[in-house]
Order: C-alpha cells, then sequence, then structure tokens
C-alpha cells in the first residue's frame, strides 16, 4: 500500500466521509495526481462507468479520460472543466468534472466529482445542427422560390443542391401520368446523347429505384450498382456509373419528381446527410408546384387575354357591320345616350342622317347636332327633334310622330320621327334609337292620289248629270227620243272613253301593262296613224304632212301602243289647231341629227302642229293627269299621261316645245334597240 493508498484508507474510516462518498448519488473517484492510478470510485462512479469498485483499482485514470489532461493538471488546487470519458464496452460520455486537490502528511489526492452531460450535449448538438441545416435550407429555399419560371426553378434546384451534396452527375425527373421524365439534367454532356437523355422516360411503377422511393417515401442510396438488384440499367453505355442516390421530390405526402444524383464512384450513406437532402427535394417540391400554378395562371390570363382580343374583334367587326347596315339605310338615325345630368344626347348619327342635315359624312358629330335643332322650322309650335329624342325617357317604349322640318337647301322635308327606347335587363334606360324617314314624295304621291281620285269623280259627275237629265226629259217627252239618244249616247261613249282612260292610266302606274313587243317599221305605223286621221283632218280644213326617211326605221315596240299614243299626239294636234293650219309628223334616226347630246340610236318621231301652242310654264304640267290648259273641248286631260306612261315603258322620252312660228312640236325618242334602254321592263 503506497503511502497514500494508505492515507486514503484512514480517510475512509471517517463517517462523514462515508456519507459523502459512499452514499452520495453524485459520481466521484478519488485519483493518485502523479502516478494517474484511481484509487477509489464510489457506487455512483461504478454504475455510471460500468466496472466493478475493485477493477477500478487496477485502472489508470487515462484509460476513461479520452482527452488526456497534461501532466500535472490533476494535482491543481480545483478545476473545473468538460471532457469526454470513456464507460465500459468503449462508449463516450460528455461529464463535467469537478476535480479537488487535498493534502495528507504531504501526500495529495484528487476527489473528482462529475456529472454525466451527455443527454445535455446532444440535444445542445442537435440543435446546433438543427440552426445550420434551417439556415441552409432557408437560404436554398429562398434561393428556389426566388423565381416562378418553371425552367429557372429546375436550373436553381440543380445549382443548390450541389451546395448540399458534391456530385458530378445529377438530373431531375417530373411525374406524369404514371412516367417519370427528364426535364433538367447537369454533368452528363460527355457520358450520353443529352438529346435522347432528356426524352428518357420511365415507368415508376416498373422502375425498382423509383417504385421503391414512392413506396418508401424516402431517399434511397445504392452503393454500389454493380451489386443492387434495384438497380436497372438504362443504357449499355452507362459503364461509368458506379453509384447512384435517389431523393423524392414530394408535395406533401405526395411524390411528384425525383432528384437523381448518379456517382461516378461508389458512394456512402455517411457521405451525406438524408435529412438535409430531403428538406431540399421537399422544398423543391414546393418550388416547383408555386412554377407550375403560376405557369397555369400565366397560360390562364394569356387565354383570357386572347379571348378578349378574339371578343374585342368580334365586337369590332359587329360594331362595322352595324354601321355598314345603318349607313346604308336610307332613313336618318339618331343614337342617343343619357348625360349625367339624365338628359338624353345624340352620340351617333347615320350617313342618311348626315345627309338630311346637309352634309355628306358624319365626322363632325358636334356639329351635326347642333344642326339638329335648326331642323325645325320656325316659328312653329309642333315638337322639336330633340323633343322626340327626349320622349324615350317617359315609359313608353316607342314614341312617333310626323314633323315639317327644314331641309339644307331651306326646303320643307316631311319627316316622320320614331324613338324607340333602349333598355337594359333590368329596364333601366341605357338609350333611344330616333329613325328619321323623309316622307315628302309618300305624303305628294298621297296628296296626288286623293286629287286624282277627286277629279276623276268630277269629270265623271259632268257626264252623269248630263245623262240624268237627258233620262228625264226622255220619260217627259218620248215622242223626242231623236233628239235626247244621240247626247245620251255621246255621254255614255265619252264616260266609256274616261273609264277606259283611268283604267289604263291606273294599269300603267301600277306597272300592271305588259308590253306586246314585235319588230316593226316606224314607217309603217305613222302612215297607219296618219290615214285614219285624214279624212277628219281634212274636213276640219286642215293639211296633213308626212315626212320620213327612205332607209327604213326598224323597232322593238308595242305597235298598238305606238298607234295610241300617235293617235293621241295626232288627235290633240289637229284638237288644238285652228283650220287651215298644218300638221306634220316627221320620223328620224337619231343620232345622225342630234349627236352629241342626243341618247344612243334610236328613233325620233315630231309631231308638229301651227295651233295655238303651249305656254312654256305649262308643258310640264299637261302630262300630269287630268291637266288642261282650257276647259273648252271635251277632252278628259288624260291622254298625254297614259301617252308618256308608255313612252317610257318603251325605255324612251316624250318632251314638248313650241315652234318659231307659233304651235307645238311633241318629240318622241325611242330606242333602237330595246336593251340599250332596258327593254320593256325598265324602270321608269
Ligand atoms: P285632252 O284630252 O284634254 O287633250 P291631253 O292629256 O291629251 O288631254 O292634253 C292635256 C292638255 O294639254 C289639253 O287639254 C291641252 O290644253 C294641252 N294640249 C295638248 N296637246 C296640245 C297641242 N297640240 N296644242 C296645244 N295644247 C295642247
Amino acid at each position: 500500500m503506497s503511502p497514500l493508498e494508505a492515507a486514503y484508507a484512514v480517510l475512509r474510516q471517517n463517517p462523514l466521509w462515508r456519507q459523502m462518498f459512499e452514499l452520495n448519488p453524485a459520481i466521484q473517484l478519488i485519483i493518485d495526481p502523479v502516478s494517474r492510478v484511481v484509487i477509489d470510485a464510489n457506487p455512483a462512479a461504478c454504475r455510471f462507468y460500468r466496472y466493478r469498485r475493485e477493477e477500478f483499482k487496477s485502472l489508470l485514470f487515462d484509460h476513461i479520460e479520452v482527452n488526456a489532461l497534461p501532466e500535472g493538471d490533476l494535482g491543481s488546487e480545483s478545476m473545473t472543466f468538460s471532457f469526454q470519458h470513456r464507460i465500459r464496452g468503449g462508449e463516450l460520455r460528455d461529464v463535467k468534472v469537478n476535480a479537488s486537490a487535498y493534502d495528507f502528511d504531504g501526500e495529495t489526492l484528487t476527489h473528482m466529482i462529475l456529472v454525466d452531460i451527455t443527454k445535455r450535449r446532444r440535444a445542445e448538438a442537435a440543435e446546433q445542427d438543427q440552426r445550420a441545416l434551417s439556415a441552409a435550407l432557408a437560404t436554398t429555399t429562398a434561393a428556389l422560390n426566388s423565381s416562378l419560371d418553371l425552367h429557372e426553378v429546375l436550373d436553381r434546384i440543380l445549382e443548390q443542391v450541389q451546395h448540399l451534396i458534391p456530385c458530378d452527375f445529377i438530373n431531375i425527373m417530373l411525374i406524369e401520368n404514371d412516367y417519370a421524365a427528364v426535364v433538367r439534367s447537369r454533368g452528363y454532356e460527355q457520358t450520353v446523347n443529352i438529346e435522347e437523355y432528356l426524352g428518357v422516360k420511365l415507368n415508376i411503377h416498373s422502375t425498382p429505384t423509383l417504385r421503391w422511393m414512392i413506396e418508401n417515401n424516402r431517399s434511397l442510396l445504392i452503393a454500389d450498382i454493380a451489386t443492387d438488384p434495384r438497380w436497372r440499367q438504362l443504357h449499355t453505355t452507362e459503364d461509368w456509373l458506379k453509384s447512384y442516390l435517389g431523393i423524392p421530390i414530394r408535395m406533401g405526402s405526395h411524390v411528384i419528381g425525383f432528384l437523381n444524383l448518379d456517382g461516378s464512384a461508389p458512394m456512402a450513406a455517411v457521405d451525406y446527410d438524408e435529412r438535409v437532402l430531403q428538406a431540399f427535394a421537399d422544398q423543391a417540391g414546393v418550388a416547383i408546384r408555386n412554377a407550375r400554378l403560376y405557369e397555369r395562371v400565366q397560360r390562364q390570363a394569356m387565354l383570357m387575354e386572347q379571348r378578349v382580343a378574339e371578343r374585342t374583334a368580334e365586337l369590332e367587326y359587329e360594331r362595322r357591320q352595324l354601321r355598314a347596315i345603318l349607313d346604308s339605310m336610307t332613313e336618318g338615325v339618331i343614337y342617343s345616350e343619357p348625360d349625367s345630368n339624365g338628359l338624353l344626347q345624340p352620340r351617333y348619327l347615320n350617313r342618311a342622317m348626315a345627309r338630311l342635315l346637309g352634309q355628306e359624312h358624319q365626322e363632325d358629330l358636334y356639329s351635326l347636332i347642333a344642326r339638329i335643332d335648326a331642323l325645325a322650322i320656325e316659328g312653329s309650335d309642333q315638337p322639336s327633334v330633340r323633343s322626340v329624342i327626349s320622349a324615350a325617357l317617359d315609359q313608353q317604349p316607342v314614341v312617333s310622330m310626323q314633323l315639317s322640318l327644314v331641309g339644307p337647301d331651306g326646303a320643307r322635308v316631311e319627316a316622320s320621327l320614331t324613338t324607340t327606347r333602349v333598355d337594359s335587363l333590368s329596364g333601366e334606360l341605357l338609350g333611344a334609337v330616333t329613325v328619321v324617314r323623309d316622307i315628302s314624295r309618300e305624303i305628294a304621291l298621297e296628296r296626288q292620289r286623293s286629287r286624282f281620285v277627286a277629279q276623276a269623280s268630277h269629270e265623271l259627275r259632268t257626264p252623269l248629270a248630263n245623262m240624268k237629265t237627258r233620262l228625264y226629259l226622255l220619260r217627259r217627252q218620248p215622242e223626242r227620243i231623236d233628239t235626247h239618244l244621240p247626247v245620251l249616247e255621246k255621254a255614255t261613249s265619252h264616260m266609256w272613253r274616261l273609264v277606259e282612260n283611268l283604267l289604263d292610266i291606273s294599269r300603267l302606274e301600277r306597272g300592271a301593262v305588259r308590253l306586246d313587243l314585235e319588230q316593226l317599221e316606224v314607217q309603217e305605223v305613222v302612215a297607219f296613224v296618219v290615214e285614219a286621221h285624214r279624212p277628219a283632218v281634212e274636213i276640219k280644213g286642215q293639211r296633213l304632212h308626212v315626212d320620213l326617211p327612205d332607209e327604213p326605221l326598224v323597232l322593238i315596240a308595242d305597235g298598238d301602243r305606238l298607234i295610241q299614243v300617235l293617235n293621241n299626239l295626232v288627235a290633240n294636234a289637229s284638237a288644238y289647231t285652228p283650220a287651215g293650219g298644218i300638221i306634220t309628223v316627221r320620223a328620224l334616226r337619231v343620232p345622225e341629227m342630234d349627236a352629241g347630246e342626243s341618247p344612243p340610236a334610236g328613233v325620233r318621231i315630231d309631231v308638229i302642229d301651227t295651233g295655238i301652242g303651249i305656254p312654256p310654264d305649262r308643258r310640264e304640267e299637261i302630262f300630269q293627269p287630268f291637266y288642261r290648259i282650257a276647259d273648252d273641248n271635251d277632252g278628259s286631260g288624260l291622254g298625254l299621261s297614259i301617252t308618256r306612261e308608255i313612252i317610257h315603258l318603251h325605255g324612251g322620252t316624250i318632251q314638248v316645245g313650241g315652234m318659231p312660228e307659233g304651235g307645238s312640236c311633241f318629240t318622241l325618242w325611242l330606242p333602237l334597240r330595246q336593251d340599250a334602254a332596258g327593254g320593256a321592263d325598265a324602270p321608269r
């Protein structure tokens, strides 16, 4: 027993020591600071180091102390240090050691109280690890999420993964419909055909590596592909490939793809931190999902944009179509919308409306709108155009009015105005459409019609009254039948002619007369008419001249109608020429004579008399039905209007002029070829 051990044996006898060392649960060791031999260990120390008390006695402190303390340090007065101790079996524990030096009769021993801080240390280390991992992941996550472009995100994944694990060959696969396709790769340029490689698609159910990762929901390390049955060779050229590490890219619990790290050397699990790589792959999953969502939103936005563009083009087309329709209308259209005060203001006028306002184009909307007010007839108490537009503000859906307006040339225009409300589905007033129709012609025609009826009735009344009187007289004086009968006959035939003429003119005006066209020679027709009239003309003491060319004038015309026209003109010439006068009928081919202004080749027939003539201001009116300059014969005033209708139906013209020596000249022009003038159906 060494002197130190002897001194310690004395100490052990002390009951207080027993209390403090033997029974105390704190781990305690007694060491010889010089020989570094463990002199004693308390039961707590035996439990901790897993040595029996006797076994300790042959142990050197250095056997349990991992980081050997420098010589002499154990002899110091008192110190606290943390180190790692090796317990039985080699396991290392973190301990906090409090060592105190005691002196016994010149001998020094070291008393150590140890606290096992392994758990605390591990927790601390884990926390530190976690913190470092979080920091690393935060950086990579930020890098991944800094783009929403899928291609860029994939590039960044490749870039960032290399910060976490050095690798020469890396690719990303994304799953779509049971197939994982390589979408990005790095490092393969020298080893494979990259075009082909990027097209590689693997069935996730039949590819063992991929299926393993999906089923186990974690990364797969194939340290040596030569020996692992899960490896399936894809290319025979892959002899450079030695190891494989696959990490599933997950979205929650769902695997959406894989990070594949191919190694040209065998790899070991200690070469990387699986948790870090998986956490990174999960972040990559989020970034890919975000990019895909963004892509979808972008696609949607583009689609929307395209739809909007298409719809706009459609609307523009419809707008143009509507405008073309409105501008081709003969009626004027004003579209008005309510202003901020709720008053209807014109916003659009079509071309016909612009014309009605005296302009060819409707571009200068404002000056045109200003003119709308000027349409009203000054001083009249009739409603204005604006008041007809504003009528839409009342609840009636359609308002119609007839107004007299002042046209652009100052002439009076009779117009019918109809304003229609344009309502929204909820019944709110959106605008009003006002259609302005020039009905001047309709009104004139209506007036003409009623005048015609009045005149016709008047013309019929005279012979009827005559007949009535004669019938009355005949009843009272039956013996004077020979006096009354001729008058009755004359009145009857006059009425007959009148009614025939009335029917004729109405049929002609309605367009109900069809010409019976034939080829005829003008000379023959003229000769026929002249010879028919000659006896009566000569009885009146007039002379009848005919002036016809030798060359036959051939026409396509209705012979009976042409005879009707010439009969009427010759009869009139005779009727309005005193005895001794001359009536001439002349025919010639034009344009030989009147080249230049005259219409295309045709036949001109003049009926000239030396009679009373027609004042220039009546020359247009005599062609109106019932118009007669004087009432001094029994003419009906219908002959010339029938004549004009027939000539127009042939595509020809009729004019009347005066002769220098007095008398009248009626000039007909008829086209040689019917088609040149539109033929029998030509518009009149
Ligand atoms: P009417 O049966 O009265 O002759 P028309 O329509 O043939 O009817 O002629 C209309 C009017 O034109 C006649 O009433 C007459 O006043 C005038 N008129 C027609 N032909 C001549 C003529 N050759 N000379 C003078 N006046 C004419």
